[in-house]
């Protein structure tokens, strides 16, 4: 069976996530800053604190790059599917100006830190392309939003691709990079620079004094100035952003013996193929996303994706398959700033909606900024943002679909046992939360099926092998460890 640790790294192509600890244990005590989080946000938040002469300790459930940033795509770009023109529908032309700054930032950052320390990067084109003469309307307005908002972007007809498109959006000159090097990169200039990782170190809770103290599964506490929860989605309820945000899973399998593409691609529909190619040979195919814990069998969707990226590309060998978990905001925008009641000490970064490399290192620009008193010019608008009617009642949507799931869920919830096998056979969109039978067994296990978050019912997950929330996006593993979302409690033992 695998642990909380292997099972958030099972078959990346770039990183197996199982040597074992390296990093000395760190006993708690007081810093400047803590870092809650070892992903790209976190990271690159106390690099720029300790580069800046800040005592910064970073505290890490896992491995750095345990989750989605050392197991993504690896596309940075300002071009980011049809975001730009999503953007201008919710909000006013400074807010989505303010966002491509703040994405410009982060792309020329990730850009000069790939160069000075030999992460793996290659200059590639970014492609929005229509797979279908419906998609044209979305790829035209990404154009036309691209140009507006001052990303020098290009129209093009047809591309030399093995499968049908109907016109492109493509901005030249971006970058694709390997993000576990990216990550390892990170984590090495954080410690030459004086902070501290402290790996296998879950934080379970946070005391909200004057001066904010996290404390740690085993039992360690880490008190400091300045608190950063960079968890992905934040592990606490205060502010209710687990409420804003949408967890959304989807899948990467990566593939040798494909020629190289025009360039780093996704599509323009609302059925997503994203691809890129590496030095070799490679081929990345990503897609088949859902909300977490929802959707029906995440095989099925794994097939599906597996299918049709072996009848476009004939020839080709998978090499690696996986998948990984994003946030998406309310309204689009990510979530980055104080923490409501937090006296300005605690910060959250979240809901990068799938595109979190440029928008984790522009999050780590505004918070370090804010800590050391220089915060960009182009945050101002972020925080200020005023979102339209359409926005919010997507909010309203999304929470009334998952107090529906609560509800069911809740009302149904009455003891009895039920294997993984079973659970994954029953799958589907409308039962995800409604499970009737809460208590989970596997291997002989037997868990209480029921999230420690908001005691969602859990559903199990036939890919990764774990159970999944429908409500917030929690997952932990068939023992009941906790791999990621809000929760950061293991399931109870069943009865
Ligand atoms: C399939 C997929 C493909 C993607 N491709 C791209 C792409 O091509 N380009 C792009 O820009 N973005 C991409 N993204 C998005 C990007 O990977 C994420 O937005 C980004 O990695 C999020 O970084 P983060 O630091 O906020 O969170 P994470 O990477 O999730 O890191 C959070 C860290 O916090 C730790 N943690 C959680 N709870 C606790 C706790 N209680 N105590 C201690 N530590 C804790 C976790 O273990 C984890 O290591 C993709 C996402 C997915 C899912």
């Amino acid at each position: 069976m695998m642990s909380a640790d292997e099972q958030g790294s099972t078959g990346s192509m770039y990183w197996d996530g199982t040597a074992a600890p390296t990093r000395p244990h760190v006993d708690g005590g007081v810093s400047d800053v803590v870092v809650v989080g070892g992903g790209i946000s976190g990271l690159c938040t106390a690099l720029l604190l300790a580069r800046a002469g800040r005592q910064v300790v970073l505290l890490e459930a896992a491995r750095v790059g345990a989750l989605a940033s050392g197991r993504n795509t690896g596309k940075v770009s300002l071009l980011q599917g049809t975001k730009l023109s999503r953007l201008l529908n919710h909000h006013p032309q400074a807010v989505a100006a303010a966002y491509v700054e703040g994405n410009r930032e982060g792309v020329a950052w990730l850009a000069r830190f790939c160069e000075d320390h030999g992460v793996t990067h290659e200059r590639r084109d970014a492609v929005t392309f229509a797979a279908t003469a419906d998609e044209v309307g979305r790829a035209e307005s990404e154009r036309r939003a691209a140009l507006e908002l001052g990303v020098p972007v290009t129209w093009r007809e047809s591309l030399d691709v093995p499968f049908e498109v109907h016109g492109a959006v493509v901005l030249a000159d971006q970058l694709q990079l390997d993000p576990a090097a990216l990550v390892a990169a990170l984590a090495a200039e954080l410690e030459r620079h004086g902070g501290r990782i402290a790996e296998d170190s879950r934080v379970v809770d946070v005391s909200w004094g004057r001066d904010p103290e996290v404390r740690t599964a085993d039992g360690r506490a880490f008190g400091s100035r300045h608190l950063v929860l960079a968890t992905g989605t934040p592990i606490l309820d205060r502010g209710l952003y687990f409420a804003k945000l949408e967890p959304r899973r989807s899948y990467l399998l990566a593939y040798r013996g494909a020629d190289e593409l025009p360039g780093m691609m996704l599509s323009a529909g609302s059925t997503t193929y994203s691809l890129r190619d590496a030095p070799g040979g490679t081929l990345l195919v990503g897609g088949a996303g859902h909300v977490v814990g929802r959707g029906g069998s995440e095989l099925a969707r794994l097939d599906e994706l597996r299918s049709w990226a072996e009848t476009t590309f004939p020839g080709i060998v998978e090499t690696h398959a996986w998948s990984a978990q994003d946030y998406a905001s309310h309204d689009g925008i990510p979530y980055v700033g104080g923490f409501p009641r937090g006296c300005g000490r605690v910060q959250v970064a979240t809901g990068y909606d799938k595109w979190g490399l440029s928008n984790g290192v522009g999050a780590a620009l505004r918070i370090a900024g804010r800590i050391l008193g220089s915060r960009p010019s182009w945050a101002r608008p972020l925080e200020r943002r005023i979102t339209r009617p359409a926005a919010a009642a997507s909010v309203v949507r999304r929470n009334v679909e998952t107090g529906a799931v609560a509800t069911a869920a809740l009302a149904r919830a009455v003891a009895h046992p039920v294997s993984p096998a079973e659970e994954s056979d029953r799958g589907d969109v409308g039962r995800v939360g409604c499970d009737p039978r809460p208590v989970g067994v596997a291997d002989g296990r037997a868990v209480r099926a029921v999230c420690t978050h908001l005691g969602g019912t859990l559903r199990w997950n036939d890919v990764e092998g774990s159970w999944d929330c429908p409500l917030h996006g929690s997952r932990f593993t068939e023992d009941g460890e906790v791999i990621e979302g809000p929760a950061v409690n293991p399931l109870s033992p069943a009865g």
